[in-house]
């Protein structure tokens, strides 16, 4: 059976229903998550569009600038701005959901630790969990099923 797990902004008008497991799941220590977040990471689980069902509210997308140049789309609630998830490099079938605003984020933990070169020094990391100084390779860690669902939700090997 499918798990289904539900999340929603601080205000409560953006409900959200995340069907199944993400593919993977990012703890990103980069300086502009920590700017976005005003905190020391943010917990990206990367997901299919598809598994995303909105329940309630309205969504805004804003473009935020990135260093790399590569476009980048925070969807916050309209009415309290909480961010819910990102698209990254405008993939119409791939979501970046915001653990935090699952009703139990603990149910995603991180599978990998990305941009630690400016991750805070008071954050241990576990050692248990692959950590990179920058990003990494997903074909290197992801499990095969995860790749092949990545390539079908981008059209991108
Ligand atoms: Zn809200
Ligand atoms: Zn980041």
């Amino acid at each position: 059976m499918t798990e289904v797990r539900k999340g929603s902004c601080a205000c409560g008008e953006v409900r959200y229903e995340v069907a199944g497991e993400p593919m993977f799941v990012h703890c990103c220590h980069c300086r502009e998550c920590q700017c976005h977040s005003g905190s020391a990471f943010v917990i990206n689980a990367i997901v299919e569009t598809a598994q995303i069902r909105q329940l309630s509210g309205e969504l805004q997308a804003i473009s935020v600038p990135t260093r790399s140049g590569s476009p980048h789309d925070i969807h916050h609630c309209g009415t309290c701005q909480t961010a819910l998830w990102s698209d990254y490099g405008q993939l119409a079938g791939m979501r970046f959901l915001r653990v935090g605003t699952l009703e139990v984020p603990a149910e995603m933990p991180p599978d990998v630790h990305i941009f630690t070169r400016s991750k805070l020094p008071w954050v241990i990391l576990p050692e248990t969990v692959p950590a990179y100084s920058v990003y990494y390779d997903f074909n290197d860690i992801w499990p095969a099923a995860s790749v092949a669902r990545r390539r079908k939700a981008t059209g991108q090997g």
